[in-house]
């Protein structure tokens, strides 16, 4: 729980405040980019939500948090809706797409998303497990399978596994993280799970990085790639690249010919890209990678 002694004295007055146990993963920004905003070493609120619409909004991102680093009275705190997540991003004739909320300070607070489809839900990736966001997923359908995309976001997998009985996919070069994981995709070559999802090893940021493409046009990167908002630019992160960098600009090189229209990563940024656009950022990425030295 947040505690209001331990308030940073950058957040806007008023009810809602981050506290100094942020780890500074962004979740929050993400979400409610209204009211919640980077510093640089953590994050705070920019502006106290006005009126039930906007106050839904920054108790979502206060549940969202993996630390629950937001604190808000305890009037306030019982407005928090209990069904705020799976939240619906987009729908696609191959799935409806929503983010899972509940980040995990496992995963770092990355992303993971749920797609609910006739052929049967996917989790990719894994939020924190809690009963309230398992009656949700149950709701909607339950769990058929779960993507792990690399061993950074495996959070609770095993817990969300063994509560629907699903099976999960991860590359055999992370699956350490994920040991009994029940599939292990293998070496380079893509894996079409059926129709609709397909799974390509993008290895670099570790050895076992992979995306999945829903429907061609939705892709769920992992660590590999995200957006950033405030330059505009698709950011595959030598910073952040655990295993092997060429490894990894060749790896983003093997996505320029997707059409990809929606990009939900774990960690950073998510993006709608207009018709050519995806084709574009990649191509202005490694530029900027072969103007700082690709190995
Ligand atoms: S979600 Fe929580 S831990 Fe993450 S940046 Fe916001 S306040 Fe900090």
């Amino acid at each position: 729980m947040a505690r209001p002694s331990l308030r940073l004295a950058g957040n806007a007055p008023g009810p809602f405040y981050v506290d100094s146990s942020c780890i500074d993963c962004g979740t929050c920004w993400q979400w409610d980019p209204d009211h919640f905003a980077p510093t640089g070493s953590s994050s705070q609120v920019s502006h106290q939500p006005v009126g039930a619409a906007e106050t839904r909004r920054a108790l979502e991102a206060l549940q969202a948090c993996p630390v629950a680093a937001i604190g808000a009275p305890r009037q306030v705190l019982a407005q928090t809706p209990a069904d705020a997540f799976p939240a619906l991003l987009t729908e696609h004739p191959a799935g409806a797409v929503h983010y899972c909320g509940w980040a995990s300070r496992r995963s770092f607070g990355a992303s993971s998303y749920l797609v609910v489809r006739a052929g049967g839900n996917v989790l990719i990736d894994s939020p924190r497990f809690n009963a309230q966001l398992a009656r949700r997923i149950a709701a909607l359908g339950g769990l058929a399978a779960i993507v792990l995309t690399h061993r950074d976001d495996v959070a609770d997998h095993d817990r969300w596994a063994g509560h629907f009985g699903a099976p999960r996919w991860i590359h055999a070069a992370d699956a350490d993280a994920a040991p009994d994981a029940e599939h292990r995709v293998m070496g380079a070559a893509p894996v079409d799970l059926d129709a609709d999802l397909r799974l390509i090893p993008t290895p670099g940021h570790t050895a076992g990085s992979m995306v999945a493409l829903l429907g061609e046009q939705i892709l769920f990167s992992g660590d590999h790639l995200w957006w950033n908002p405030a330059h505009r630019a698709l950011v595959a992160s030598r910073t952040f690249c655990w295993w092997d960098w060429p490894t990894q600009l060749a790896s983003v090189e093997r996505l320029a010919d997707l059409d990809v229209r929606w990009l939900l990563p774990g960690h950073g940024g998510r993006h709608r890209f207009e018709a050519g656009g995806w084709a574009t950022a990649i191509a202005a990425t490694l530029a900027e990678a072969g103007r700082h030295g690709r190995s």
